[in-house]
């Protein structure tokens, strides 16, 4: 049997925003972990540009989506419904929605994949679908399989690679999804987890969690357990790593050079009004320089809408980002998902104006505010962005490796929306200085002496080395990344040049080589 596993990612500011941070997206990977062996899993993420394949052998169908997506998820679900596939929904929006989710798919998935994904298959195998699948439990961490390296080319995340630590989150804040999907805060064994970051080879990791400091004698010990792998990672933590001087320093000695923090507003009132009073406002600017002057970049988000916000936030906001000083910020508009209890409250009062899920996107007002009409809060939150840009530009502060920026002004803040999120930095930004890339000085030199010495059986060499190395990756590359699952006419073309050029360069040595013999021996 083969399965097919999709991201669906409507065309979106969301969308943009999520593929500017690189790394898998955990859904469909980890749905992919948990298939069982003897099945084939096809994976598509549209969040990286993959198109789907309609005409795919599949029998099941796995849809994964958050909110922004579900209206291109359903698109997709109806059309494999229409050619008899078996649909299953899962992620974020089924999960709180699923009736509406119910009437474009065979079966959904609550909460956590794991355990469910694996009965499903059995179910269809014996023609016993049900139509919701929930586990009564949390899923137990320990029993969580890595990514599968095998079907997954990094390369299609900036070669960021990101490895699960935990799920859930210590604090509830009350427009965040992170616990009512994920239920209870837990973490994976620190001995899986060091195995999965030495396996899949990569020096640039996303640590996975949506607190990695919610236990700090947990981070403490993987941090521990982390420094002699020499790598790199960045993750999402709060503000507040930087109250706690051994946390912190042995983060820093772990490898942590990138964190996605939500500083949020610099009202204390709005932070208290969702249960995230624990920020302390009037200390951030000394946490965000002790974190920066240890060779952290930060990227923050500002969020707006709050029911204590006026129209003067924009402004007051605006200073406060320019004071802290943090590397990165995004303004965004605090969105009321589905499932959360913001979402719930406003629902109740009759201030969600619309419930059209492309626009849940963050950067449209999709409830009511208080302080401001649904319109100014839009403008002004993108009057912050630009404004706060454009400050970081005269301010030479960009560009400032390793931190790029995504390429839209306005995005989805972190965990609030998200249960997959990640900075916005890209592998290349990041250089192991104990990485000697002898390879490359190697092909230079061999460069070299090609022209030196008109040697052009060299580049014979090299394109022989592109195609086999381009055949065991799935992807090749001329002027744009080409995969074979993809394009695999063009990915065949490509690997057929480079083989010709490289007979081509044999010969013309072979033909000289010849012509030379032939006119000493006249
Ligand atoms: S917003 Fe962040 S700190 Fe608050 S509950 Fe969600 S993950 Fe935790």
């Amino acid at each position: 049997m083969q399965v097919t596993l999709i991201k669906a990612s409507a065309d979106s500011e969301f969308k943009k925003y999520k593929a500017s941070m690189g790394g898998p997206p955990q859904n469909i990977f980890s749905v992919a972990a948990t298939t069982p062996e003897n099945i084939q899993v096809e994976l598509i993420d549209e969040t990286v540009g993959m198109k789907v394949k309609y005409n795919t052998k599949s029998e099941i169908i796995g849809i994964f989506m958050s909110t922004p997506d579900a209206i291109r998820a359903y698109e997709i679900a109806d059309k494999f419904r229409k050619k008899g596939k078996v649909v299953v929904l899962g992620g974020l929006h089924p999960t709180f929605l699923p009736d509406e989710s119910l009437l474009h798919a065979d079966a959904i998935i609550r909460g956590e994949a794991e355990g469910c994904w694996e009965q499903i298959i059995k179910d269809v195998e014996n023609n016993v679908l049900q139509k919701q699948y929930k586990q009564d439990e949390p899923f137990d961490l320990s029993k969580l399989n890595p990514y599968p390296t095998n079907i997954v080319n990094m390369s299609w995340y900036g070669n960021i690679w990101s490895v699960v630590v935990g799920r859930g989150c210590n604090h509830g804040c009350r427009y965040c999804v992170v616990n009512p999907f994920f239920k209870s805060c837990r973490f994976r064994p620190i001995e899986h987890v060091i195995a999965e970051i030495k396996q899949c080879g990569a020096k640039l990791i996303e640590l996975h969690a949506d607190n990695l400091i919610a236990n700090r004698d947990y981070a403490i010990s993987l941090f521990k357990a982390m420094e002699p792998l020499n790598i790199q990672w960045m993750g999402e933590a709060t503000i507040m790593i930087a109250e706690d001087d051994e946390l912190l320093d042995w983060a820093v000695r772990s490898g942590l050079k990138y964190m996605l923090i939500g500083i949020e507003t610099p009202s204390k009132e709005a932070l208290e009004s969702v249960g995230k009073g624990f920020i302390d406002v009037d200390n951030v600017k000394k946490y965000v320089k002790k974190l920066q002057s240890k060779g952290i970049q930060l990227d923050a988000s500002f969020l707006f809408g709050f029911d204590a916000h006026k129209k003067n936030i924009f402004q007051r906001t605006l200073d406060y980002a320019k004071e802290v000083g943090v590397d990165e910020c995004h303004g965004v508009i605090m969105t009321p998902f589905p499932g959360t209890p913001l979402y719930r409250q406003m629902k109740k009062k009759g201030r969600i104006n619309t419930e059209d899920w492309s626009k849940y996107d963050c950067t449209h007002a999709v409830f009511d505010p208080i302080g401001m009409t649904p319109k100014e809060l839009e403008d002004g939150t993108w009057w912050f962005d630009v404004e706060f840009h454009k400050w970081q530009k005269k301010n030479k502060k960009v560009p400032k490796p390793p931190v790029i920026p995504p390429p839209s002004p306005n995005r989805s803040t972190n965990s609030s929306q998200s249960s997959d999120s990640l900075g916005s930095v890209r592998s290349m930004a990041f250089t192991n200085p104990s990485d000697f890339k002898w390879r490359t000085f190697l092909a230079l030199g061999l460069i070299a002496t090609s022209l030196f010495m008109n040697w052009n059986w060299i580049w014979s060499v090299f394109f022989l080395y592109w195609a086999i190395l381009d055949i065991k990756s799935g992807y090749t590359f001329s002027v744009e990344p080409i995969s074979r699952n993809e394009n695999p006419i063009l990915y065949w073309l490509i690997i057929i040049l480079w083989l010709g050029l490289a007979i081509y360069s044999i010969y013309d040595v072979v033909i000289n080589l010849y012509v030379d013999w032939f006119y000493l021996n006249l």
